[in-house]
């Protein structure tokens, strides 16, 4: 008798699991647009598939980077980004010194001074990638997000030795914010454009709280030398995944390390 009670409930588990986790599956696809395909390829491109959406043209993963379908399915375990303690070969080519202009369109013009503060932080350390702000038609352009966004900001990485050209910033949640969060936005997402990846790569909760998520390192990562291989939320770098509101971190020690290992 018991071990019928057994299987019954066996059974009803069983039914259960199978009536319930098609329709979860649905219901994921249809609110974030990432099918199972979708999502392997952006664990082979080396990143976190948790939270990932579907935009127009592409995927936002890790809450601030945007892969191009093309990026996505023409790419596989091939432009694997950097992050602070690890690079790739796929950064910004730079040959002797070179010089990245940005712009910042007129429907957010209010954050040009927070831009020319990021822009001093990276020229404050006498990189062989400089940085100056232009009126028009920068290598990397500063628009606004759509309305809808739900981010602070987004970016992607350099491809063919460019930096990634567009940084998306939302005006509403990113114009609330004070001077030095908006200008640490900022040199975090042109942090990406030159191919830096999130320091808590590893463990977003470092950063973003909620459990721990970490993402593949398919592809390999390589160390960058005299930078720590852990991140820590007191550490404050300027390329952890989340940041509190009103909060601002210029870099620290180790991001300067590897800025300047790296440029
Ligand atoms: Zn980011």
């Amino acid at each position: 008798m018991k071990l019928l009670h057994f299987i019954t409930i066996l059974l009803a588990l069983f039914i259960i699991s199978c009536q319930q986790d098609p329709q979860v599956r649905t219901t994921e696809e249809e609110l974030t647009g990432i099918t199972a395909e979708v999502k392997q390829k952006i664990i082979n491109l080396g990143f976190n598939p948790e939270n990932s959406f579907k935009m127009e043209g592409g995927y936002m993963v890790e809450g601030d980077i945007f892969l191009t379908e093309e990026e996505l399915h023409s790419l596989p375990n091939n432009r694997i980004p950097v992050l602070e303690q690890y690079r790739t070969t796929n950064l910004v080519t730079v040959n002797g010194t070179k010089t990245i202009s940005i712009s910042v369109n007129k429907d957010v013009a209010s954050f040009t001074q927070a831009l020319d503060s990021a822009i001093a932080r990276y020229n404050a350390e006498n990189l062989t990638l400089k940085f100056k702000r232009v009126s028009s038609s920068g290598n990397i352009k500063i628009s606004k997000a759509a309305s809808s966004a739900t981010y602070l900001a987004n970016s992607g990485f350099p491809s063919s030795g460019r930096p990634y050209s567009n940084i998306s910033v939302n005006l509403t949640l990113l114009g609330a914010q004070p001077f030095g969060t908006i200008a640490t936005v900022l040199a975090h997402e042109i942090g990406h454009c030159i191919g830096f990846r999130h320091t808590d790569y590893f463990n977003r909760s470092i950063s973003c709280g909620g459990s721990a998520l970490g993402e593949s390192s398919s592809g390999g990562a390589i160390h960058i030398p005299g930078t720590p291989t852990d991140a820590t939320q007191a550490a404050q770098s300027w390329m952890l995944s989340c940041i509190g509101s009103g909060h601002d971190r210029p870099f620290n020690a180790d991001d300067k390390v590897a800025l300047d290992y790296l440029y």
